[in-house]
């Protein structure tokens, strides 16, 4: 993805979403602000953004929703969202992650916490490195292209999935903890939770499942997980 310093902000409680805005223009982003899901497509087919922040409760089609419509759209499939949510529950937090989420905010948030966290999400999405095309039996990954394919078929797949399984396929046959894949994948980020890689890990497994390559990610019990194409 190109560098760019424009996000979009999809919020329909106004104080909150002039909050954010502020916040953000202050630490040099450019920002442009929706009240709600058809609102935040027109500004999308407008001017794509590096990044969305997402409420999760919006009037009309709910956040979580919107997310999962985002992943599902070729053009828009890369951008990396934050979901900010009032709810607390574990549950509705993983269910934010399952939806195509990067990233979640609880509020209340600080702006300290806003910006480090649309920061680390940013580097992870902008700092896909050159590489050569990687392959494992008929698993292939462009890291150019950002493309993943089995046996010539696309494999669609979220950008933390894709950074996931990168990092597995260069680093075969070891073992690695949770906080190892969060330090490797995700850089060092003191707010991510170690269940955040089991999600992803999941959201993975699944998408590679369709073809019968989820095998490949092992579960190491007690340890974590090993990318692997022995049994
Ligand atoms: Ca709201």
């Amino acid at each position: 993805m190109m560098k760019s310093n424009y996000l979009l902000v999809v919020e329909d409680e106004s104080a909150i979403r002039d909050m954010v805005g502020f916040t953000l223009e202050r630490a040099g982003f450019d920002w442009s602000g929706a009240s709600d899901v058809s609102e935040a497509d027109n500004q999308i087919n407008t001017r794509q953004p590096a990044l969305i922040i997402l409420d999760w409760m919006l009037p009309g089609l709910s956040g979580v929703d919107f997310a999962r419509r985002v992943r599902r759209n070729a053009a828009t499939r890369d951008i990396p969202i934050i979901m900010l949510t009032a709810r607390s529950e574990e549950d509705d937090r993983i269910k934010g992650l399952d939806a195509g989420a990067d990233d979640y905010i609880s509020k209340p948030f600080s702006p300290r916490e806003l910006i480090a966290r649309v920061k680390a999400v940013l580097r992870r999405s902008q700092n896909n490195e050159p590489d050569s095309n990687l392959q494992v039996n008929a698993l292939r990954l462009d890291a150019t292209s950002h493309r993943v394919t089995i046996e010539n078929h696309p494999v669609d797949m979220g950008p933390t999935e894709f950074r996931l399984l990168h990092f597995f396929m260069t680093h075969p046959d070891r073992v690695y903890s949770r906080s190892q894949l969060l330090d490797s994948v995700w850089g060092n980020n003191v707010y991510i939770e170690d269940r955040t890689v089991d999600v992803h890990i999941r959201r993975l497994r699944k998408v590679l499942a369709v073809h019968g390559y989820d095998t490949l990610i092992q579960t190491v019990r007690g340890t974590g997980y090993r990318f692997s194409a022995q049994v």
